[in-house]
């Protein structure tokens, strides 16, 4: 996510960004030529291929860490409703034995403006009672007996979403219909995140930086929608069928994911290429259409530098959305992007460097989990950071330099209000200085590192954390083991300082 700094004054670039992660779309009229021809064994496993890039498709040997979930609904444009059927088959991945299966409802969050109701609930194939905590946020499903650690189970859930419309001042851009988007992150009840060793996170939603926290699953999704709209998604299309009254149903697979991001746009245009394989497509308002297109070279530029950056992209497609955030500058879904639009309008730079930013949360973020809700600072000091190493990619160490000046004073700010804190200060304790801290001060971090271990050092850091972290969640001790890892050396006081106290570091 990329948003407004709040205790900077206002500048020619003001916003900080909050990186939306990249959905994969299913646009490509191609989708169905390399559609794979499911095996009698695990269909649902062999259609998820057509999501990731034929390079990757090998990481679907990891399968049995992920659960699966297979949505069938329905696109009510007169309601703004989504309606829909859940089935989702899931493995205790915890040492605690569970009583009830837990999912967040995110758009019951007040942030959100709408609802998601659940109608009913069955767990293996029997009527089960349930309840919900943090004002309808969380459900508990009661499971039919004890489900023990390595145990699996099915749930199938109804339900009903409902986004607001123009609220966008008011309420989270990315649920809501404004401006040719209708937005629907989080559309549908996702499973809580399971600790290994406590089990279910069923902490409240804090309302600061990104919301969702959960562990990567397939997605398998069936939408109908009427025949005229264009539909945004994780995943890769893999059927697109007519259907009666004007409705089309299309369905699209994700490949391993944290989350299932869908939307619908009219009446904007798009133009498409492809890197390294994996095709981009630019989704934009007709008068802003240059900048559209300068933002499908930007993400071009950044997927390519990325890609040698970090380690490849695995995912075949990857969507940018120009919509109606207002409250902030960009939001990252897995392999979809969404763009405030006044980006487009008004200032290029902040264009370029959210679209980076946005970017970079595919890899940090969605391939490499971490706790948004507890340690931000390490997805967005990662994508903050790559605002720096995308203008070293393209050979402009003078705006790789701004990049790290505007960190530069954001956090100095910071320290002469006196209010710095370490890096490893939840998202609910930083009102006011959320973007100085998780983004300012985290890219900071990664500059001071890279000044103590090297460049070669570092860069064998950022492609060994990626190896170690892919699909997996991780938290900032990881981080430090990877850097140690990287540089053969001691970083304990270097990350204590940053990450676990407010010393006064020297600024790099
Ligand atoms: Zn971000």
């Amino acid at each position: 996510m990329r948003f407004l700094s709040e205790l900077a004054p206002r500048r020619r670039w003001p916003l900080v960004a909050m990186a939306v992660l990249l959905v994969l779309l299913a646009v490509s009229s191609a989708a169905a030529a390399v559609r794979p021809a499911p095996t009698s064994a695990d269909p649902f496993l062999a259609a998820q291929a057509a999501a990731l890039l034929p390079a990757h498709s090998g990481d679907l040997e990891r399968a049995g860490e992920w659960d699966r979930y297979t949505i069938v609904a329905s696109l009510s444009p007169a309601a703004l409703a989504v309606r829909g059927t859940l089935s989702v088959t899931l493995t205790n991945r915890s040492a605690v034995t569970y009583e009830r299966l837990y999912f967040r409802l995110y758009p019951n969050h007040p942030d959100y403006g709408g609802r998601l109701d659940v109608s009913a609930a069955r767990v293996a194939g029997r009527p089960v009672a349930s309840g919900t905590e943090h004002g309808d946020t969380l459900l508990w499903l009661a499971l039919p007996w004890p489900l023990p650690p390595g145990g699996t189970t099915q749930a199938e859930l109804s339900f009903t979403a409902r986004t607001p419309r123009n609220a966008s001042a008011q309420s989270f851009g990315a649920f809501n219909d404004e401006a040719g988007l209708w937005s629907l992150a989080g559309f549908y009840p996702v499973l809580a995140r399971q600790f290994a060793d406590t089990g279910w996170d069923r902490r409240p939603i804090e309302s600061r930086g990104d919301f969702a926290v959960t562990n990567v699953g397939l997605y398998d999704v069936s939408i109908d929608l009427p025949a005229s709209w264009t539909l945004v998604s994780t995943g890769t299309r893999l059927e697109n069928v007519p259907g009666r009254g004007g409705m089309r149903r299309e369905r699209l697979v994700s490949g391993p994911q944290r989350e299932f991001y869908l939307g619908v746009v009219r009446g904007l245009e798009q133009a498409s290429s492809v890197v390294d394989g994996t095709r981009i497509i630019s989704h934009y308002q007709p008068a802003n259409a240059a900048a559209g297109r300068r933002a499908l070279r930007v993400a071009e530029q950044a997927l390519r530098a990325f890609n040698a950056r970090y380690g490849p992209y695995p995912l075949a497609e990857l969507e940018l959305v120009q919509g109606a955030l207002t409250r902030f500058l960009g939001m990252e879904y897995p392999g979809v992007v969404l763009i405030e639009r006044r980006l487009y309008a008004e200032n290029d730079r902040v264009l370029e460097t959210t679209v980076a930013h946005e970017i970079a949360h595919q890899w940090w973020y969605s391939l490499v989990g971490n706790d948004a809700q507890g340690e931000p600072w390490i997805d967005e000091g990662l994508a903050s950071y790559a605002q720096v190493l995308y203008y070293e990619a393209l050979g402009d160490p003078r705006r790789a330099g701004e990049e790290l000046d505007y960190f530069r004073r954001l956090y100095g700010q910071l320290r002469e209000a006196g209010r710095d804190v370490p890096l490893a200060t939840p998202p609910g304790e930083l009102r006011g200085i959320y973007v100085q801290v998780a983004y300012a001060k985290a890219a900071l971090f990664f500059q001071a590192l890279r000044g103590q271990i090297g460049d070669a050092a570092f860069e064998r850091f950022l492609q060994g954390f990626l190896a170690a972290g892919k699909y997996r969640e991780t938290a900032g001790p990881d981080l430090l083991r990877a850097a140690e890892t990287a540089c053969s050396c001691e970083l304990d006081r270097l990350y204590a300082e940053w990450v676990l106290s407010a010393a006064p570091v020297p600024i790099p």
